[in-house]
C-alpha cells in the first residue's frame, strides 16, 4: 500500500469533520511530498529543528502543526509560520508564545495539554490547574494567543476501557471549561486526542483532531519518538 492509500483508508473511516494531522516526524521530505502531491496539506512534527527544516524546504501552503512538548527557548523558531501548537503545558510557555506572536504580528492558535494518562512522564495540566490559570490576570493579559481547545495523550495500554476513560475525562474537562470560560468564544472547539493506536476510541469520545503517524508513514526508526 502507498502512503496515499494509508491516508485514504483512515479518512474513509473517520467522520468528515474530524481533522487528520499526518504526523511526519523522522520521515523524509519525499514522503510528505507524496501526500502533498495527492492534495494533502496538514502535517505535524514534534521536534522544532526538524519542523523548521521541513518548513524551509517544502511548499509554503502546508499547514504545520507543532504536536509535541515544546521548550520555551525554541518557540521563536516556529512562531512565524506554525498553524497550531498542540501541547502547551505551562503558563510560562503560553506567555512566551504570546510574546513571539506579538513580534510576528500574529495571533497564534494553541491547545492546552491536559494530563490524562497514568504515566508520570506525560506532560500537561490537570483540569483544576487550568481553572486557576484561566482565572489569572497574567492569562487575561495575553492577547496574541487564541486558545482553540485541549489536547491529551492516553496511556499506552491495551486496556481499551482505560483509554476510553482517559479520553472521556478530557472531553469532560473540555465541556466544563467551555461552560465556565469560553461560552461566547466559538473558536474554543477543538479536542486533539488519538494517535495510530487509539484514534477510533478518541473519535468515539469526541475528538475533533487526531494525530496519526505510523499508520500512515509506517514504523519509525527511533522507538522513543
Ligand atoms: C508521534 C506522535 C503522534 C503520532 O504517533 P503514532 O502512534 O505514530 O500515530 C501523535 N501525537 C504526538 C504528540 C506524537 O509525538
Amino acid at each position: 500500500m502507498s502512503l496515499i492509500d494509508n491516508l485514504q483508508k483512515i479518512k474513509e473511516n473517520i467522520p468528515e469533520k474530524v481533522k487528520l494531522v499526518a504526523v511526519s516526524k523522522t520521515k523524509p521530505e519525499k514522503d510528505i511530498m507524496e501526500l502533498y502531491n495527492s492534495g494533502y496539506r496538514i502535517f505535524g512534527e514534534n521536534k522544532v529543528q526538524e519542523l523548521v527544516q521541513k518548513f524551509k524546504d517544502l511548499p509554503k501552503d502546508i499547514e504545520w502543526h507543532q504536536i509535541g512538548h515544546l521548550q520555551k527557548n525554541k518557540v521563536k523558531y516556529i512562531t512565524p509560520f506554525v498553524a497550531l501548537i498542540h501541547a502547551v503545558d505551562s503558563l510560562k510557555l503560553l506567555s512566551t508564545i504570546n510574546k513571539e506572536a506579538l513580534k510576528n504580528n500574529r495571533i497564534i492558535d494553541v491547545l492546552l495539554q491536559i494530563h490524562i494518562a497514568q504515566e508520570e512522564t506525560k506532560f500537561g495540566f490537570s483540569c483544576s490547574e487550568l481553572n486557576e490559570i484561566l482565572n489569572s490576570a497574567e492569562f487575561s493579559a495575553l492577547k496574541n494567543i487564541k486558545i482553540v481547545g485541549l489536547m491529551g495523550m492516553a496511556t499506552n495500554t491495551n486496556d481499551t476501557n482505560q483509554v476510553h476513560k482517559e479520553f472521556r475525562g478530557l472531553k469532560q474537562c473540555f465541556d466544563s471549561l467551555k461552560n465556565e470560560y469560553f461560552e461566547r468564544q466559538e473558536e474554543f472547539k477543538e479536542i486533539s486526542m488519538g494517535m495510530s493506536g487509539d484514534y477510533p476510541i478518541a473519535i468515539e469520545e469526541g475528538a475533533t483532531i487526531i494525530r496519526v503517524g505510523s499508520h500512515i508513514f509506517g514504523k519509525r526508526d527511533y522507538t522513543n519518538r
